[in-house]
């Protein structure tokens, strides 16, 4: 007898009505509400009201402290894998942290559950996959615990902008809405549950740019989350076209960056401000942006190190890597982790006023650098297309151990001579043996995950 396989889940999911796939996509809500608002939530979201940030720097260090003690008794009594590892005396300060092992990204991939307390019920736990934009997928275990803090970390930020969960909003990201060869709208799908329009970021080609904007101008969306490019390229639409945009409160972005020039852009076309946050799905959401456009660690959620290469802090002005210490959970901890990102530390106090520590911009991933013929490790190249007039959105490839090309999707008034500056600019960090191009592209290519990263390398170094 043969045995037919099952159709996977989203091959199920593909050939449903679209009445049978919106109550799909509300039964995963569902699945998906159970671990992240339950219990006293409301008081979760209260203890992380952002207005905590403007407390003097040494009450927050203090209260971090205590919390971090509490944290690492608990994980050590409960979690055999940091039995050996965690010190069985309270820390006397923040500084004492760096004597603590970091957790790498490789330790948890090779045995995600060897972090979960044995304690917890399996059935408890939210595998969780990331896609791994560096192209090795990771899986990794949250409890209720652990979801339902970082929702609430969430959620007091959107709450502190004046957007509440439950107001109809529209979400950007990479989740599965349709196949990708679709070429008819909707390129959507209605959460009830969660009133959000949860819109494909893969289908975002010129000629749809309308009907997107159509649709959330008929769900009556109050404001908008998800990845930063997606909004970046209906904002340049609705600039040209003069087409009406919905009207929104505010714009959440997450999961990826856009320069400063690009969120003025969406602010503009939108009417309503944008505010970048960064986070992981480890870890959740870390830290947002400030009116100042600084990104304030959100300390009574996590603690974010900006370390070297040796896990020693970096000097203030000085960029490192981001490694988190996350208070959300001691059944599913990650203690010391290791993001891959790199941020660069303010050397001054922010002028919001809020004492959190505070980053002047979040570089991307470590492994987004290209490598210079005489062997140097560049990151920081966002800024380099800055002097381009009429730059839509850019990638910067290293396509040879010595080339580079600049990919440049134009806006209507893109000015090419202004690329001349943009080499300039970019060989001033990579030196004159790299030879450095510009071509003119329809569209950038987005990860597995639907994201736009603004330096890759295209070749093995
Ligand atoms: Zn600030």
């Amino acid at each position: 007898m043969r045995l037919v396989p099952l159709p996977s889940q989203q091959q199920l999911y593909d050939h449903s009505p679209r009445w049978l796939q919106r109550i799909l996509v509300n039964a995963e809500a569902v699945r998906r509400e159970w671990f992240r608002r339950h219990g006293d939530y409301r008081r979760l979201v209260a203890e992380h009201n952002p207005a905590w940030y403007f407390r003097p720097r040494s009450d927050q260090e203090e209260w971090q402290l205590h919390r971090l003690n509490h944290l690492l008794a608990e994980v050590r009594r409960r979690v055999p894998f940091y039995r050996d590892t965690l010190p069985d005396r309270p820390l006397t300060s923040l500084a004492d942290l760096t004597s603590l092992p970091m957790l790498s990204k490789e330790q948890v991939r090779r045995n995600p559950l060897a972090l979960v307390a044995p304690d917890l019920n399996r059935r408890t736990l939210w595998p969780r996959k990331t896609s791994g934009s560096t192209g090795t997928p990771l899986t990794f275990y949250l409890d209720r615990e652990a979801t339902r803090y970082n929702q609430a970390v969430a959620d007091a930020v959107l709450e502190s902008l004046d957007c509440q969960f439950g107001q109809p909003r529209a979400r950007f990201s990479g989740a599965y809405v349709t196949p990708y060869t679709r070429t008819q709208p909707p390129f959507w799908v209605w959460i009830d549950l969660y009133r959000q329009l949860q819109c494909s970021a893969y289908h975002l080609a010129p000629a749809y740019y309308p009907h997107y904007l159509q649709a959330l101008r008929d769900h009556a969306v109050v404001y908008g989350t998800g990845y930063p490019t997606s909004w970046h390229l209906l904002a340049t639409y609705i600039l040209e076209s003069g087409d009406r945009p919905p009207a929104l409160r505010a714009i959440i972005t997450d999961s990826e960056g856009i320069s400063l020039e690009q969120q003025a852009v969406v602010e503009q076309a939108f009417g309503c401000p944008v505010v970048q946050t960064y986070g992981t799905g480890e870890v959740g959401q870390i830290a947002w942006q400030c009116e100042h456009h600084r990104y304030h660690v959100l300390s009574r959620a996590a603690i974010a190190e900006v370390v070297d290469e040796q896990g020693n802090p970096v000097a203030p002005g000085e960029t490192g890597q981001i490694v988190v210490t996350s208070f959300a959970s001691s059944g599913t901890p990650f203690i010391r982790y290791q993001t891959g990102d790199l941020a660069t530390l303010a050397a001054d106090d922010c002028p919001c006023g809020r004492h959190s520590p505070s980053w002047l911009a979040i570089e991307g991933r470590i492994d987004d650098r290209i490598k210079t013929p005489d062997g140097r490790w560049i990151g920081r190249l966002s800024h380099v297309t800055k002097p381009g007039v009429g730059i839509k959105e850019s990638q910067i490839a290293q396509v040879a151990h010595d080339r580079i090309v600049i990919r440049v999707v134009p806006a209507s008034d893109f000015v090419p001579a202004s690329m001349e500056a943009v080499i300039e600019a970019a060989r001033r960090y990579l030196g004159p043996t790299m030879h450095i191009d510009w071509e003119l592209v329809e569209r950038l290519p987005r990860t597995r995950a639907g994201k736009l990263r603004h330096v890759v390398r295209e070749i093995e170094v």
